[in-house]
């Protein structure tokens, strides 16, 4: 059993480290907010004071925090007290230069990384359910193995460093735009007089068929159980779609590569975010499309 330190114990990264606890892994956290702290030492989580405390004595250091910025900062205090051979293991979604910078400082300090960005969502957290999508050296990732085997179920390495967020905003800009496809399709469909349901069993079996359709179907009552049948409550938060598919258009400008479906979706979803709690989940922009002005 390892020494882990956990910097960022918010909505995702609470159960995380709590299930790192669960498995005997002692985990030293920290958060820059009190109040979590303490849901920490109901967890059983060693709190500290400061990040640095979290990360000194640990063979492994996760961090799960908002952007790449505040990423960069948490480096500042960690780097110099991790001992060289430890590894870093970041699951916050940032963007794709932060990330790389990440790995860059790390292997100056002789510290190994990996950036690891999740799919799953609270649930996939708290269930020990996620997808980590990994870049960083293989030496890495094997040693990152049993760790994350603890809190996820499935773990891809998608290439050297960076290539984890790539993917990960890769994967997001095309489920913001499935999903705004299948609300215009389910929308038209209502307009031009069909039953959801029978859309949905034709849509969910043919060629448009889809994640977005088959197992998140916005359409409340139809198909699977999904947050459309709890009034849109997350679920993906819109705020959290709009963050990611934002990070995705600037990786496309670094780059210079056109993605104008992932621009427009990006624009819809603010504009629905405008009107709607920052709270709602995504697939909700559907009632935002049934009443859109046709422009
Ligand atoms: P959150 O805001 O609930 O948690 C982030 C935590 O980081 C907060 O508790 C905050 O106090 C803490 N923090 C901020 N600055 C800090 C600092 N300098 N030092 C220590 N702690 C600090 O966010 P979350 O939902 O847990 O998401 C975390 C990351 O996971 C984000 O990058 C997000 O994009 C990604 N993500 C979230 C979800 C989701 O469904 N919530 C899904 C996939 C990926």
């Amino acid at each position: 059993m390892a020494v882990i330190g956990f910097i960022g114990l918010g909505n995702m990264g609470l159960p995380m480290a709590a299930n790192l606890v669960k498995a005997g892994h002692e985990v030293l956290g920290f958060d820059a907010v009190p109040d979590v702290l303490q849901h920490a030492k109901d967890a059983k989580i060693i709190t500290c004071a400061a990040a640095k405390d979290a990360a000194d004595e640990a063979e492994i250091v996760v961090t799960m925090l908002p952007n790449g910025e505040i990423v960069n900062a948490v480096l500042d205090e960690i780097l110099p007290v991790m001992d060289p051979g430890t590894l870093l293991i970041d699951c916050s979604t940032i963007d794709v230069q932060s990330a790389k910078t990440l790995h860059a400082r790390a292997a100056e300090a002789g510290i190994m990384s990996i950036d690891c960005p999740v799919s799953g969502g609270i649930a996939g957290a708290a269930a020990g359910t996620l997808t980590f999508m990994i870049g960083g050296s293989e030496e890495a990732c094997k040693k990152a193995e049993p760790v994350l085997d603890v809190m996820g179920a499935r773990q891809v390495r998608c290439g050297d460093g960076g290539a984890g967020q790539a993917a990960k905003i890769c994967n997001n800009m095309l489920l913001a735009t499935t999903m705004i496809g299948v609300g215009e399709a389910f929308s038209l469909g209502k307009k031009l007089g069909l039953e959801a349901e029978a859309l949905y069993d034709v849509m969910s079996t043919s060629s448009g068929s889809c994640w977005s359709i088959n197992t998140y179907c916005p359409v409340p009552g139809v198909g699977p159980q999904s947050p459309a049948d709890n009034d849109f409550k997350p679920g993906f938060a819109t705020s959290l779609m709009i963050k990611d598919t934002t990070l995705a258009q600037t990786a496309a400008a670094e780059c210079g590569q056109a993605t104008p479906m992932g621009y427009n979706a990006l624009e819809l979803y603010k504009q629905f975010l405008a009107d709607e709690p920052a709270d709602l989940d995504f697939s909700g922009i559907i009632t935002w499309l049934e009443n859109a002005e046709r422009g």
